[in-house]
């Protein structure tokens, strides 16, 4: 292999391992078990909610109309600023869920 093929060939995989890393931090979905999700009582549908825990919820309350919610309103999931490095489901809640201004 000469020079300026190798140098091609290493490029090639160096772009394809980033971009491989990328994709698999973008799809990285939070674990309603996930002790953070837990301590916040995370769901990944707002229609699970537990009612008598949480009688102020109610189910026109969702991650992407969250004023913490990072991403479009049309993404069905996106990125939440208490949950680095996880996407939160746009259909999901968590108790610290306030409406967006
Ligand atoms: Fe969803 Fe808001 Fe809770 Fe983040 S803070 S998980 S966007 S309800």
């Amino acid at each position: 292999m000469n020079t300026s093929r190798r140098t091609f060939m290493i490029t090639i995989v160096a772009t394809s391992s980033a971009l491989s890393a990328t994709r698999s931090l973008a799809q990285a979905t939070l674990d309603e078990k996930d002790p953070q999700a837990v301590a916040l009582s995370y769901v990944g549908d707002t229609a699970k909610v537990d009612a008598k825990k949480f009688p102020k919820h109610d189910n026109t309350q969702l991650c992407n109309g969250c004023a913490l919610w990072q991403s479009k309103p049309t993404d069905t999931q996106g990125n939440c600023a208490l949950f680095a490095g996880k996407q939160v489901s746009a259909k999901g809640w968590c108790s610290a869920w306030a409406r967006k201004r």
